[in-house]
């Protein structure tokens, strides 16, 4: 099913949740692992996160550095298949601008049609580290919005190939990221939102949010966002934080504020294990009033930690 029509269904507000792809070599039991203790509270759909390649220099002999390309996470859509074949719940992949050409997407999203499934979530993908800002594959979309029009296309029957006859439509339900505390490389929160709108109006469904930790944020986001003619399901993404380097290392990598309250309780803390159920204390409060505010679903990111998102479920579901 699609998720904006388990949103329009819904009577309550919907848990859903997002899983990493196991690292290269790992089994998929890992992601198993992971879901069944949160298949008690019926997550409404389950996001698949998409990974790029990375470049590392492997020394050969003779001393010479090798530049190799690695992909650290493959297989996203083989989990999304998996995952819908064991629990018969929906799954929603990633599918991002970097690292594909539009044929190369094509393709994945074909075989994505084939597999029935109906959900992906489009995003541009940041910059590998050795490039200094995003740079789009030759052949490939520079941001997210082009691959929105890509997906819409294929939706109403057009692929790459014009002249490709009797061609079946797919029937993708579009989600595209949002921002609270404003994309890092935008230049305000007004110019982030034009192309927030630009991706609804070229067809996104619904949009989900990175991760923030003070409410009032996502209050007034979706508040501007009404104002601006945004009228899709906005998802808030919700983070539980469990160890205190964490408390800087995700403005760091995420571009986000971490409110003075959680980090004064965060800092008070011994030990890991006590900040563990700081973050865990905190984000049922976030929970709670975002349920209250009327979110229309709330999306856990479990970063490979289901036993936290299962102990906020609990008091939250
Ligand atoms: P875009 O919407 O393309 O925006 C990128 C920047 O460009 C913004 O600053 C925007 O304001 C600006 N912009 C947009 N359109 C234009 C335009 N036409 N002209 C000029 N400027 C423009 N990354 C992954 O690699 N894999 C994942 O699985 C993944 N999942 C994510 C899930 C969620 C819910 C979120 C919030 C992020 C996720 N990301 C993922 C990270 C994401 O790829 C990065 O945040 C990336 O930097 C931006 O992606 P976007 O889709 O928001 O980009």
């Amino acid at each position: 099913m699609k998720v904006v029509d388990q949103l329009k269904a819904a009577k309550s507000t919907l848990f859903s949740i997002e899983i990493l792809p196991p690292l290269k070599g790992k089994s998929i039991q890992s992601i198993y692992d992971s879901i069944d203790p949160l298949m008690e509270f019926k997550p409404s759909f389950v996001d698949v996160t998409y990974h790029r390649e990375e470049y590392i220099y492997k020394k050969r002999d003779g001393g010479y550095l090798e530049k190799v390309s690695i992909r650290k996470r493959p297989g996203t859509v083989g989990i999304c298949a998996a995952i819908m074949n064991r629990y018969k719940i929906d799954t929603v992949p990633h599918i991002i601008c970097g690292g594909f050409t539009r044929e190369e997407t094509e393709s994945a999203l074909i075989d994505l049609h084939f597999l029935g499934i109906d959900n992906v979530l489009l995003l541009r993908g940041d910059s590998i580290k050795s490039e200094p800002a995003f740079v789009p594959e030759p052949g490939g979309h520079a941001y997210a919005i082009d691959l929105v029009k890509q997906v819409v296309a294929m939706n109403s029957g057009s692929y790459l190939e014009e002249d490709l006859a009797d061609v079946a439509p797919t029937n993708f339900c579009v989600g595209v990221a949002g921002y609270a505390e404003k994309h890092f490389e935008a230049p305000n929160l007004i110019n982030d939102m034009k192309h927030l709108k630009a991706k609804v109006d070229a067809g996104a469904e619904y949009i989900v949010t990175q991760m923030f930790f003070d409410n009032q944020k996502y209050f007034d986001f979706v508040n501007k966002c009404r104002e601006n003619g945004i009228t899709v399901p906005i998802i808030p993404g919700l983070k539980i934080l469990t160890a205190k380097k964490q408390a800087t290392a995700l403005p760091k990598i995420f571009h986000i504020d971490i409110p003075q309250d959680l980090l004064e309780s965060v800092e008070k803390c011994k030990s890991d294990v006590e900040v563990k159920e700081a973050g865990i204390a905190w984000c049922i409060q976030q929970s709670k009033e975002l349920m209250a505010f009327g979110a229309p679903c709330l999306h856990y990111y479990t970063m490979g930690s289901s036993e936290v998102t299962r102990r906020v479920a609990e008091k939250v579901f």
